[in-house]
């Protein structure tokens, strides 16, 4: 008999529940623990998930792998062309070494709760027990609720209920043990699942050599990494990040966003560890820093419980259905100008630049190159929304949606349709000097002044920058209109 965990997003060892569950299970019943993992090119593809982020779970697994083996633990890594099959071959490989009990921790997007749910139903009939639990938020999706019983759809009431909540069950942010060492036995039992090699990335999702080298020094895989980035966070930089995470150029957020979503890093030890380094032990309460910290982690439950509640927005509908009416843009030259950061907005190219070049963006840039293709260039959310986790390297279903939503003012919780940000007036006011537009456009590191947010606007000609592809005044006009005409608005 064999107890197995299927790691999905949650590649550590560290406060893991399904992981801690599975293993006190084998321990109770002095059996062996078995760790999975699946990789399916096809849902790789259905998810959009970028080649950069594929690069990263792969190094991760080799991380992981090592850490589970000197557990005596092994970790078997398969992979499944099609996303359907995987809960009959996964149930197969349960037959083949005899396991019982099947652990996981529960994945929220439409499709993945379906199959948690007919796995669940399925192993009861194939002899094998599924236990799938409540991991990656702090706070599970529908512990939560408004006076009448109500998902949240406002994020400042649903904050404060969550940090009620976590105030009055604060075991919710205990940490899990990583798994006990297998019997000694396992080694033998399960030799050929010990020489498991990691595959090479599926086709359709490598990177060149180049990109190899790039990404690789800068995105060290494994918990160890995430552990250590969110420790030198914490004492280096959090005490300034209320004042400073706005701006790009100032290197002063956390960049954990990989680690989260991967599951290097838990978002229950995230929260624990900016509260043990405050004075007092209330979420809500002492270094406005860490407070402020807590309040955007908090941000990804909000994201998840929303999708959680309301799947249809993983359908490619506006979780605001009245916005279904605008009429977008598809002109490919604008899109792809955006894409390459070739808008003529230093501010804008800037942040596309940095994400085709990192698998990265700060999320003031986010936000404002989301405002600048739904609004200026009047494209579809969705295309950006797409783009967005074709390239990430933290592409977060719930996150990115939820942040496509925000800018475009079609989701939950979002920007009001008419406040649509000016691209030169944030680049003056997030990147003041400019110092985020020179490291990703040179061609612009010798504009002097101000002209650096608006060159064209003030005659600098620039040699090989290209021309403003919009006016912003005139697409805010024609943005207005349309939004106003697809809502029915006079
Ligand atoms: P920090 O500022 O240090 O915050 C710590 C953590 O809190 C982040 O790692 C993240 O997990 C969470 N967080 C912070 N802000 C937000 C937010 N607005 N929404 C949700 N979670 C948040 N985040 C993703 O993880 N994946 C995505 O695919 C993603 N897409 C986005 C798309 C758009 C259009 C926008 C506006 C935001 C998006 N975000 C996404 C949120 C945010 O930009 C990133 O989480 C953040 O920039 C990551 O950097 P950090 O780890 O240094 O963040």
């Amino acid at each position: 008999d064999a107890v197995v965990h299927w790691y999905k997003c949650d590649l550590r060892t560290a406060d893991n529940k399904a992981l801690h569950l599975a293993s006190e299970k084998a321990k109770s019943k002095g059996i062996p623990l078995i760790c999975l993992h699946i990789i399916s090119p096809q849902d790789y593809k259905a998810h959009m998930t970028s080649a950069v982020r594929v690069d990263f779970v792969l190094r991760t697994l080799e991380v992981l792998k090592e850490d589970l083996a000197k557990l005596d633990i092994p970790l078997w890594v398969e992979t499944v062309e099609k996303r359907k099959k995987i809960p009959d071959r996964i149930f197969e490989l349960c037959k083949q070494w005899g396991a019982s009990h099947l652990y996981t921790n529960i994945e929220y997007e439409v499709d993945e709760l379906r199959r948690e749910a007919l796995m669940t139903r399925e192993g009861s009939k194939k002899g094998v027990a599924v236990t799938a639990v409540h991991d990656t938020c702090v706070v599970a999706p529908g512990e939560l609720s408004t006076g009448s019983g109500n998902q949240y759809a406002v994020y400042s009431p649903w904050f404060r209920a969550w940090i009620a909540h976590l105030h009055t069950h604060p075991h919710q942010l205990d940490i899990f043990d990583p798994p006990s060492q297998n019997p000694a036995s396992a080694r033998q039992t399960y030799k050929e699942l010990f020489e498991c090699h990691i595959p090479e990335a599926p086709e359709n999702k490598r990177l060149t050599d180049e990109e190899k080298q790039r990404f690789r020094s800068m995105w060290p895989p494994g918990e160890y990494e995430a552990k250590e980035r969110l420790a030198k966070f914490i004492k280096e930089k959090v005490q300034v990040y209320k004042d400073k995470r706005n701006f790009p150029a100032a290197n002063s957020t956390a960049i954990v966003s990989v680690h989260l979503a991967a599951g290097t890093l838990s978002a229950r030890t995230a929260i624990a560890t900016a509260r043990a380094a405050n004075k007092v032990k209330k979420l809500d309460g002492g270094d406005l820093g860490i407070m402020t910290w807590i309040s955007e982690v908090a941000w990804r439950d909000f994201y998840k419980h929303v999708l959680a509640h309301w799947p249809y927005v993983c359908m490619n509908k506006p979780f605001k259905p009245e916005y279904t009416n605008i009429e977008w843009e598809y002109n490919t030259d604008l899109f792809t100008k955006w894409t390459q950061g070739q808008t003529g907005y230093p501010f804008i190219d800037a942040a596309m630049r940095q994400l085709n070049h990192t698998g990265y963006m700060h999320n003031r840039a986010r936000m404002a190159v989301a405002s600048f293709l739904a609004k200026d260039l009047l494209i579809d959310w969705r295309m950006g929304e797409r783009y967005f986790m074709e390239h990430l390297i933290d592409g977060d279903f719930a996150s990115n949606n939820g942040g496509w939503g925000f800018s475009a003012s079609t989701g939950v919780d979002p920007q009001p349709y008419f406040r649509i940000f000016n691209p030169i007036l944030q680049s003056e006011k997030f990147d003041e000097e400019g110092e985020y537009i020179r490291k990703w456009v040179p061609e612009l590191r010798e504009v002097k002044g101000k002209a650096i947010h608006d060159p064209w606007g003030r005659g600098v000609r620039v040699k090989g920058y290209p021309k403003m592809c919009v006016e912003h005044k005139e697409a805010r006009n024609r943005a207005l209109a349309r939004y106003k005409e697809g809502l029915g608005r006079d």
